[in-house]
Order: C-alpha cells, then sequence, then structure tokens
C-alpha cells in the first residue's frame, strides 16, 4: 500500500512527498481509511508507530474537504486531547507539518503557562485545537471557547490520561461537546477502565492494532 492509495487530496499529499515519507506505516495503512469513512475508531498504538500522522492526515483532509456549519473564532472544529504538553506540542505540529498547503489553522494549549496568549489567539479562527484536558476546561469555565461546534475528537494516550487522573476533565470536557461527531481513541493499553470510556464513547468502531 501506498500513500497514493489513500485518497488522501493533493495538497496532503504534497505534505506528505516534502516530510520524505515513503510508504505508510502498518496503523496509518490501517487507520486512515477508517477515518476518512467517517466512523470512529478505537486503535492500539504506541509512540513511535506513526500514530499521529494516522489521523492527523485523514482529520485534515476531512476538515478541508467540507466546510464547517457556523465557523466562528475560538469555535474549533476538531479537539484532540493529549495527556501531556510535551506531547500537545508534538501533535500540533505535525498538524502544521501536514496542513502546510492547506487554508486550515491550528492552535495548541496547555497548562503551566500564561492564559492570556492563549485567550488572544481564540479571538481568531482556529479549526484544530490540540490541548490538555485541565487548561481546556479553564476556557470552557471561562466561556473564551466554544466547542458546540467539534465534529472530530481525539483522545490521544487516552490510558495516560486516565493514570495521570483526567478522566473526570474528560468527562466534563464531553459533556460540552455536540452528540453527533466522530471519535477516535488512541491507547496503548486496553484496561477495564479505557473499555469503559470506549463503550460509553464510541459507535460502532473499527478496531486496528499494530
Ligand atoms: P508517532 O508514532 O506519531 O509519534 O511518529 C513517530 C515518528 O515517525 C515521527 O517522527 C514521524 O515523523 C515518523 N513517521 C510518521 N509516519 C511515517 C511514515 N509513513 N514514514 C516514515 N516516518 C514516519
Amino acid at each position: 500500500i501506498t500513500f497514493a492509495d489513500l485518497a488522501l487530496s493533493a495538497p496532503i499529499q504534497q505534505a506528505i512527498a516534502d516530510t520524505g515519507y515513503t510508504a505508510p506505516t502498518p496503523i496509518q495503512a490501517q487507520a486512515i481509511p477508517l477515518v476518512l469513512a467517517g466512523g470512529d475508531l478505537m486503535a492500539a498504538a504506541q509512540t513511535g508507530t506513526g500514530k499521529t500522522a494516522g489521523f492527523t492526515l485523514p482529520i485534515l483532509h476531512l476538515l478541508s474537504e467540507a466546510h464547517a456549519h457556523n465557523q466562528k473564532a475560538g469555535r474549533p472544529r476538531c479537539l484532540i486531547l493529549t495527556p501531556t504538553r510535551e506531547l500537545a506540542a508534538q501533535v500540533e505540529e505535525s498538524v502544521q507539518t501536514y496542513g502546510k498547503h492547506l487554508p486550515l489553522t491550528s492552535m495548541v494549549m496547555f497548562g503551566g503557562v500564561a492564559i492570556n496568549p492563549q485567550i488572544a489567539k481564540l479571538k481568531k479562527r482556529v479549526d484544530i485545537l490540540v490541548a490538555t484536558p485541565g487548561r481546556l476546561l479553564d476556557h470552557c469555565t471561562q466561556k473564551t471557547i466554544d466547542l458546540s461546534g467539534v465534529e472530530i475528537l481525539v483522545l490521544d494516550e487516552a490510558d495516560r490520561m486516565l493514570d495521570m487522573g483526567f478522566i473526570r476533565d474528560i468527562k466534563k470536557i464531553l459533556a460540552l461537546l455536540p452528540k453527533q461527531r466522530q471519535n477516535l481513541l488512541f491507547s496503548a493499553t486496553f484496561s477495564d477502565e479505557i473499555k469503559t470510556l470506549a463503550d460509553g464513547l464510541l459507535h460502532n468502531p473499527g478496531y486496528v492494532e499494530v
């Protein structure tokens, strides 16, 4: 299987070519068609497998092919939750890299840094938001963000988020999202707690394991 087989749009194929990747990794080959088809996904994948491109590439494709219903400043169409600021920054870097030929915008937010620059950024259009749960909830409380336009939700490294005690924050965030949306869950391990979270979150998910 090649990237050309995956039916990603030309600007995305170009960004992939720019990176020098020659072929999709196994998780990409399996996950990308499922995400492009619009379904929910549960993926068992460790860091280093290429999982980030596995969800970022098809999300960029879906968002660029369909217009937002109600595009407004501070109203993201895709929310990617990660356990740590380092991972959030890496994921947003990937969004930038793979989306560089597309007119989509992204933002990363995490705690431990000043909130005002984040509030300023949310006064502009943000298509893809990468966030850690605590700081995102702070913005929700302050009403500096509007999650009612989220079409796609990603929980990246969901097992680590649960280990770090983010389950309550995640549940509060889920309650603020529209019911009709696509959900992607990535986890290295599958404990009973992850399975319970997945059962409540995912509808007829496709399963991918590498
Ligand atoms: P990840 O598992 O998402 O953290 O990605 C691990 C590393 O693999 C990153 O440095 C990516 O740039 C790289 N990578 C992702 N997809 C591919 C690919 N198809 N071919 C070669 N390298 C890749």
